[in-house]
């Protein structure tokens, strides 16, 4: 095999995709493979991201500039677009040696050694197990902890079952092994992800509940995260509303390891659009868990995600949004339009024309939300000025200061804060908040 035994991985898209990354760099490392920098890499792998049209196109640019960069060098397609459209892909993209789908990662090794001879498409059938990654490709003493892979939810809007297929669990031992592992590497922040924590060990027998001590359901699992000792920040990322287990308010008032920050996408509030994606909750039964939540835990933050655009969606369903997006006034706020995803149960609305929404308003809609937004963000941010905090240092900018980011602050998509001061990257440092800056924070370190 003339190809060097060296790879480099490119991660397109979210969290869980990240962790899929990880644990192929972890598999072929294992195999005497030695991760480097495209330029040394004899195999380069593009780990796209299928969920949405604008993903789509940048997973296909990202393996066009690839092979543009890199004639000779084998090119590999793999991760959720690789997943769906796996055979019309090895057909239309001849710049990839290889399509790889992500329902069994550790055949990796396989495709890795069949790539010598011909062009190569593997996608297995079945799921296999997620394996333990060893490698951690998040910013210094952070790391994503994939608690499930896959989503029985089904909104119709969603291609994700499509690609990544029904929700398997993790055992809570191996979760808590993967910790350890890492809380052994020094990691400090453990940001637990899934397609909807939420259902974490639904799908589990009565055989696996067993050997998890009984553990079903998200709060069981943390519980038995923290009884790991150590110094560490615990994150809930991806909640599905209808699935947010109260009990997990008890567990943050217990142990401050665990954060008070809340991923919830709620998506929409119009009784009518949620019914039609296929969610059962209402404007007033979330602004109720909300509620809930601020009354139990008052320093709790609120992230959330809206969809604007969905088929059918008038001018008083997105009204009642924003009502919706003033009364919550979350923390942080992510908008998305609507994308007309084949396969997934929305698609059957997309052939009423009279229910489309024009790209123009849906666009237009996206951007009034992330306008009032912006001065949402302020003013709950200004609620951590004058607080004395531990942030986690990420990067140093010069002698005297260095970026981080406070507990309220999740990993890529919330702010950051330049504390004036220096602090090794990765490491938990005692600083008091001094003041905003747009959705940044300033701090020095005492
Ligand atoms: S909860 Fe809904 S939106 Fe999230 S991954 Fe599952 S089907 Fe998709």
């Amino acid at each position: 095999m003339p190809f060097s035994k060296t790879f480099y991985i490119e991660n397109l898209g979210c969290a869980k995709n990240q962790t899929d990354a990880e644990a192929l760099a972890s598999l072929l490392m294992d195999r005497g493979w030695r991760l480097t920098q495209p330029e040394e890499a004899g195999l380069i792998i593009v780990n796209t991201c299928g969920f949405i049209e604008a993903a789509k196109k940048e997973s296909l640019a990202a393996i066009m500039d690839f092979r543009r960069a890199y004639p000779s060098k084998k090119i590999v397609a793999a991760g959720c677009l690789a997943q769906r459209y796996g055979d019309e892909l090895f057909t239309a993209l001849p710049e990839a040696d290889a399509v790889f789908g992500n329902r069994t990662l550790a055949a990796v090794t396989h495709l890795a050694q069949s790539l010598e001879e011909k062009r190569v498409i593997l996608r297995p059938e079945n799921y296999g197990d997620l394996p333990q990654k060893r490698i951690n490709f998040s910013r210094p003493g952070s790391v994503y902890i994939k608690a499930a892979e896959g989503c029985g939810n089904h909104c119709a809007f969603c291609a994700i079952p499509l690609i990544r297929g029904p929700l398997r669990s993790r055992s809570a031992e191996e979760l808590c092994a993967e910790i350890r592992f890492f809380l052994e590497k020094g990691v400090k922040e453990f940001n637990l992800v899934a397609q909807d924590l939420g259902s974490w060990g639904r799908d589990f027998g009565a055989a696996q509940a067993e050997r998890g001590r009984g553990a079903i359901g998200l709060a069981a699992l943390l519980r038995q995260i923290l009884e790991i000792a150590g110094d560490f920040w615990l994150r809930l990322l991806y909640i599905h509303p209808e699935h947010f287990p109260l009990e997990v308010l008890g567990l943050c008032r217990e142990d401050k390891r665990l954060l008070p920050y809340f991923d919830l996408p709620f998506q929409h509030a119009s009784r009518k659009i949620l019914r039609a994606m296929g969610r059962k909750n209402s404007a007033s039964g979330n602004l109720a868990l909300i509620e809930k939540i601020r009354e139990t835990l008052p320093e709790a933050v609120l992230r959330s995600t809206f969809l604007v655009g969905f088929p059918g969606e008038t001018d008083a369903d997105f009204e009642e949004l924003l009502r919706f997006q003033e009364e919550a006034a979350f923390d942080w706020l992510g908008a998305f339009t609507y994308s007309a995803e084949e396969g997934t149960p929305a698609e059957i609305l997309h052939r009423k024309k009279a229910l489309l929404v024009p790209k123009k308003t849906a666009l237009a809609r996206k951007k009034e939300i992330q306008a009032r937004q912006e001065a949402i963000t302020e003013k709950r941010g200004g609620r951590f000025t004058g607080i004395t905090t531990f942030l986690l240092a990420e990067e140093k900018t010069s002698d005297q200061m260095c970026l981080c980011r406070a507990w309220f602050q999740a990993p890529e998509v919330d702010g950051l804060t330049v504390l004036h001061g220096s602090a090794p990257a990765g490491t938990l440092v005692q600083a008091r908040l001094l003041r905003r800056n747009g959705f940044d924070m300033e701090a020095v370190k005492i």
